[in-house]
């Protein structure tokens, strides 16, 4: 995610470095479906049958949009606001066309790490084919504790143009891949909505996920509205202080409180198809911290109060010591999540009456 916590790059995986690959053939060695249909339901709970909507009839929901226009017009409207940004919480109103000086450090252009067709996503996102992953270097959160410290604090990946994003996005399709996971995306809705136009043009139907760190403006999300079928934010901290000192954003717990709220306007819950695949809604992250600095329980509860016990949450353990923190100024966070920390965090999913637990969190149970 920004910082995914949990989601490393894999490039021994199946992912490519954009620098070694030509546009024209990337991706094509990563393809290559798992499983059947039938366990990947069962991944995403059998309790849930009753979620389940037609694939049939599944459309994205950007194509609507565009039919009308307005999508292109999204896509200048995003455009325009780099010239003074604001697009995401920082307001750093500077002029991405010119310089990168903004907090994100990003330009004009969405700088992209790699992508790939993603096997370690929740089940109803990789199927049996992938999820179809474009991860973005640099990032609006500066988390300490970062996972992908090369690709978010130090921009590597190669920069493109919204024909060649167009392209990769539409070779994921080709692969077979369930979604397109635009990993990190906050800072780069503009160049994002533009690649989109164009690859829509060309054929793309996918389902489009936006996988980010929660830390996103009303602002951006309205231009998202009708164009995002998933929304997987992150809900990182509780408390203002503790978001401060690990991704100095001290709004952060506000602003991501808005910003899911929103999200879950937009798309309502999670839905999948009859094979177990999500096709639209909101599907919860969060990351447990070591010491409880992330203030879990606390967000289960607000989750489970404020958008509906039925909300899709995967409680993620895989916190380990990276980034920043192996430097010794965050000696508290130092070390993985213990099995009672991740325990606790389990039950006080259940205390809060959460009923749709990620496999991924459910296993552990
Ligand atoms: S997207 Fe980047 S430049 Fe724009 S407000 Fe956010 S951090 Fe600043």
């Amino acid at each position: 995610m920004r910082s995914l916590p949990g989601t490393q790059l894999n490039r021994s995986a199946g992912g490519l470095s954009l620098d070694a690959v030509p546009f024209d053939g990337l991706l094509a060695e990563s393809s290559r479906c798992q499983g059947d249909a039938r366990s990947v339901l069962k991944v995403c709970g059998d309790a849930f049958r009753y979620r389940i909507a037609a694939t049939v009839s599944f459309q994205p929901a950007y194509l609507e949009l565009y039919q009308t226009g307005e999508l292109k017009r999204r896509a200048e409207r995003a455009m325009a606001m780099l010239s003074d940004c604001t697009l995401c919480p920082r307001v750093c109103n500077v002029n991405r066309a010119e310089e990168r000086t903004g907090t994100c450090g990003s330009g004009r252009y969405a700088i992209v790490s790699s992508a790939f067709a993603h096997f370690g996503e929740e089940g109803c996102l990789r199927g049996r084919c992938g999820s179809g992953t474009i991860f973005f270097a640099w990032c609006n959160l500066r988390c300490a504790f970062c996972q992908n410290w090369e690709t978010s604090w130090e921009g590597e990946g190669r920069e493109v143009t919204a024909e060649e994003l167009a392209s990769v996005m539409l070779q994921l399709q080709a692969q077979g891949c369930h979604n397109i996971n635009l990993v990190s995306p906050s800072h780069v809705v503009a160049p994002i909505l533009a690649a989109l136009v164009i690859a829509l043009e060309q054929g793309l139907r996918l389902p489009l996920v936006y996988n980010s760190g929660g830390y996103d403006s009303l602002a951006a999300l309205a231009l998202l509205d009708g164009v995002v079928d998933i929304y997987m934010p992150d809900f990182k901290f509780w408390d203002s202080a503790q978001a401060e000192r690990y991704c100095a954003a001290a709004d952060y717990p506000e602003v991501a409180r808005q910003a899911i709220r929103e999200m879950q306007r937009q798309v309502g819950p999670l839905t999948l198809d009859d094979s177990g695949i999500a096709q639209r809604g909101l599907l919860l992250r969060h990351l447990v911290m070591p010491g409880g600095v992330a203030g879990t329980e606390a967000i289960l509860e607000w989750v489970a109060r404020e958008l509906g016990r039925d909300t899709y949450v995967n409680v993620m353990m895989q916190y380990r010591p990276a980034g920043r923190v192996r430097g010794g100024e965050f000696s508290e966070i130092d070390s993985p999540v213990s099995e009672g920390e991740f325990r606790r965090a389990l039950e006080a999913a259940r205390k809060a009456g959460l009923i749709r637990l990620d496999r991924h969190s459910a296993a552990r149970d």
